[in-house]
């Protein structure tokens, strides 16, 4: 017998208390659990058209270059980013995937004497980022459900945590896993009244699936505000999340600092290609969009028929209140083949985020849900 060693005590304080991320569930695991031919998968906000045609054909003749290592300053795709945002190269940190780049800025900015502070039912990347690096996680209640923004960010209560220890502050815009999203005025306003000593990190997974005007890229207040920090990723609606690329943008010193740490070849060469031509392919960022739009529309339509609460979504997945615990009615939708995500580890236990796909995926989540309700 190997004597044993409690590895628990020896971690450190903050990770010791973190719990691990819950990924949506893969549609392979569930085949090998329930052995079920017919599986739809609407739990990770992915894009339900794959990915596009011309990204798989720059893939693929790529494949002969793969014995190099990638360009680790990503000079192609930066170049391409710097035009699409108005900025300049430097001001840009590429990550695998935003994930990798949130992590960064808590890595860069954050020590056991500092906090981060964000939103109640924001990204479960937040948390663990800040407790990996043993700073302090302050987390602000968010709105009410009464709210016209349930559950979202209540800027005002974020706004009274912050201290001269603050070095981080993340707004999910618009929120996972409640979908909705903060106003250009009310979200200016707050950012211009941020101390210099923390910075703002604006993380727009969604931001290409947004057509409600008044949601703002924030990329734009770049030069106006030194300490905005604004992240993406190519894994919502340009299909790539597989490939694991996002960015954030950012003054060019705290990129300087994020590069200093960054693994050098954190994003691979297929990811690299992959973004570069999916930058390029307009057509399918809009087929995505409208295919979203209308999918959204039918689920919405459908679920409050079903008598459910939806909570208003600008991103390509709904938040539903089920009226109920809703373990039980997540373990008969995936016995049914349709996997979404429960969301009490959010602390969120009535409610289950679905996301849009394609039309076949929602009607036959659809028809499992009416099933089960006995609708
Ligand atoms: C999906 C998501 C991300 C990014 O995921 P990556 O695949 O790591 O780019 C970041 N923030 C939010 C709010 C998300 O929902």
């Amino acid at each position: 017998m190997s004597k044993s060693i409690d590895f628990y005590s020896l971690a450190q304080a903050g990770v010791r208390d973190l719990k691990p991320y819950v990924p949506g569930k893969p549609v392979s695991e569930l085949q090998r659990e329930l052995g079920l031919d017919h599986i739809v998968k609407l739990a990770s906000n992915e894009n339900p058209l794959g990915p596009s045609a011309k990204v798989k054909e720059a893939v693929i003749a790529a494949l002969d270059e793969q014995s190099r290592y990638p360009d680790a300053s990503g000079f192609e795709l930066k170049d391409m980013l710097a035009e699409k945002h108005g900025v300049k190269p430097n001001q840009i940190t590429l990550g695998n995937g935003s994930n990798d780049v949130l992590v960064l800025l808590a890595q860069a900015f954050l020590s056991p004497e500092h906090n981060s502070v964000f939103s109640q039912f924001a990204f479960a990347v937040y948390p663990i980022a800040t407790k990996a690096v043993n700073a302090e996680a302050r987390i602000a209640d968010a709105n009410p459900e009464s709210h016209p923004q349930p559950l979202g960010h209540d800027l005002k209560a974020m706004a009274k945590l912050i201290d001269e220890n603050t070095r981080l502050i993340f707004i999910a815009n618009p929120n996972n896993p409640t979908g909705n999203w903060l106003g250009s005025d009310e979200l200016e306003k707050f950012i211009a009244n941020v101390p210099d000593t923390a910075l703002v990190v604006v993380d727009e997974a969604y931001t290409e699936y947004v057509t409600n005007q008044d949601v703002p890229d924030s990329s734009k207040w770049l030069s106006k505000y030194p300490n905005l920090v604004v992240c993406k990723t190519f894994s919502k609606a340009y299909g790539l999340a597989g490939f694991r690329v996002g960015y954030c943008l950012s003054h060019p010193d705290v990129a300087d600092l994020l590069n200093r740490i960054r693994p050098p070849f954190n994003v691979n060469s297929l990811a690299l290609i992959a973004a570069q031509t999916a930058l390029q392919d307009v057509d399918y960022l809009e087929s995505s969009v409208e295919l979203n739009e209308s999918g959204k529309a039918y689920l919405s339509h459908e679920l409050n028929e079903l008598g459910l609460t939806v909570i208003p979504s600008a991103t390509n997945f709904l938040l539903v209140d089920m009226g109920q615990e809703a373990s039980g009615l997540n373990q008969q939708l995936l016995e049914a083949g349709v996997i979404v995500r429960p969301v009490g580890n959010y602390g969120l236990p009535n409610h289950l985020r679905v996301s849009i796909g394609l039309q076949d995926e929602n009607e036959f989540f659809i028809q499992a849900l009416t099933k089960i309700l006995g609708k």
